[in-house]
């Protein structure tokens, strides 16, 4: 099957092909179809599968029909995500799929000044990609209307229906007409929120694509045993025998992103940073940076473990293990996506033991172990303080030749 014998119009298909793609992927193959008889789809594939594709391309699609019919005012689809970085970018993807229609998309997130995105509202916009709190606000500031939506679109659905989303979710989901079509779409979900999905439907859901493993078949991911306070100097090795590669790692806490931070600079590493406490205007610079790989080595929180599409991360580092057992398939989910592949690692200390137990029991299988000897760990050690001793005499020397106090630090692990 390829794009072109989709019973779809011209525009979407060479708004498709002008994304380069050419067959569908599984998920796409068997969503589409449903999608665009109007079925509500409860779609579960692994990460990296096309699933945005697998809704942007029918709904662009239904969207665009019913306005050649006449354009009402008013937004007909609402997509709801859980970070401003994941809303920018389906927009990206909607925007590529309605490229040669009339059909506009827009996204809407907190973090930004409000009026501009009410002066694009009421300019009219079709298709609305948004954050649930934002949102919140413009409808209760009576900005948004939502009695023309016909069809909802939950992306990282699990994510968006549990405890923290949901109060804003319900009160949006009140607004919303009863006639509509409504699409979940995730990598995970669990009993309980498939239930909760079911009772937000009006016909029975269509479950696509379920596997029984939630983890990317593109990635190999292992554990390897490392006490807290020497994770630093195994990242650091890492780093240092991946110096080319595109690496992405994963903290627990804001703190410790900066931590981290702090850590790889002093040994002369220089890295980027995305948590929840810096501005949306550092989020994404440092997105967009590393996604043009100018620097090749990015530290955050989960904020940043579900839905984004970075191109060419090779390894994702579990520098702590997720509080959320589903964010590690998420996380480990930034690599291999499309026909990539990717390597995925992480650090368990001894108090993290409970966490791995019940991410191996979510999986349904224990994770490879890469076990290393107490000689090798003690060399990993002695290597890195050694150096780090070389750089502290090097920049005295520095600091006595030049009377400054500061040294600026080579950038390592940087692409040529
Ligand atoms: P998911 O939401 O399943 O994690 P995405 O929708 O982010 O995955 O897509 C992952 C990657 O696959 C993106 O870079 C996207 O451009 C690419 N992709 C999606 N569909 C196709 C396709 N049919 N052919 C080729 N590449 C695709
Ligand atoms: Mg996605």
């Amino acid at each position: 099957m390829k794009f072109s014998n989709y019973p779809i119009t011209e525009e979407v298909k060479k708004g498709v092909e002008g994304m380069g793609f050419s067959k569908p992927t599984d998920i796409q193959f068997k969503s589409i179809p449903a999608i665009i008889k109007g079925e509500d789809v409860l779609g579960i594939a692994q990460t990296g599968t096309g699933k945005t594709a697998a809704f942007a391309i029918p709904i662009v699609d239904k969207v665009f029909r019913s306005s050649i019919k006449g354009r009402k005012d008013g937004v007909r689809c609402l997509v709801m995500v859980p970070t401003r970085e994941l809303a920018q970018q389906i927009q990206e993807v909607f925007k590529a799929v309605s490229k040669f229609t009339t059909v506009k998309s827009f996204a809407i997130t907190g973090g930004v000044e409000q009026d501009p995105q009410i002066h694009k509202l009421n300019k009219g916009v079709d298709i609305l990609i948004t954050t649930p709190g934002r949102m919140y606000d413009l409808i209760s500031q009576g900005h948004l209307s939502l009695n023309r939506v016909n069809t909802l679109i939950l992306d990282e659905a699990d994510r968006m229906l549990d405890l923290g989303f949901y109060k804003d979710i319900e009160g949006i989901l009140g607004r919303l007409p009863k006639h509509r079509q409504t699409l979940f779409f995730s990598a995970t979900i669990n009993a309980k929120i498939k239930k909760l999905a079911y009772s937000l439907v009006n016909n029975a859901i269509r479950i696509q694509i379920s596997p029984k493993d939630p983890v990317s078949k593109n990635v190999r991911h292992y554990v390897t045993n490392v006490e807290m306070d020497d994770k630093r100097y195994f990242l650091e090795n890492l780093l240092e025998q991946n110096a080319e590669r595109k690496i992405l790692v994963f903290v627990r806490t804001q703190v410790r992103a900066e931590r981290v931070v702090k850590a790889m600079e002093r040994v002369g590493v220089d890295s980027l940073i995305i948590h929840g406490g810096k501005e949306q205007s550092e989020r994404n610079s440092a997105l967009k940076a590393f996604k043009a790989g100018d620097c090749m080595l990015l530290i955050a929180t989960d904020i940043s473990a579900r839905g984004v599409d970075i191109p060419d991360v090779e390894i994702v580092v579990n520098y702590d293990l997720p509080d959320l057992v589903e964010n590690y398939v998420h996380r480990i989910g930034r690599t291999g996506r499309g026909k990539q592949k990717g390597e995925a690692i992480s650090f368990v200390a001894e108090g993290e033991a409970p966490l791995l137990f019940e991410i191996e029991k979510f999986l349904g299988k224990k994770i490879q172990e890469i076990e290393v000897s107490k000689k090798e760990y003690q060399t990993i050690l002695d290597l890195s303080n050694e150096k780090s001793l070389g750089d502290l005499l090097s920049q005295i020397e520095f600091d006595l030749e030049n009377e400054s106090p500061k040294k600026k630090r080579k950038q390592k692990n940087k692409k040529k």
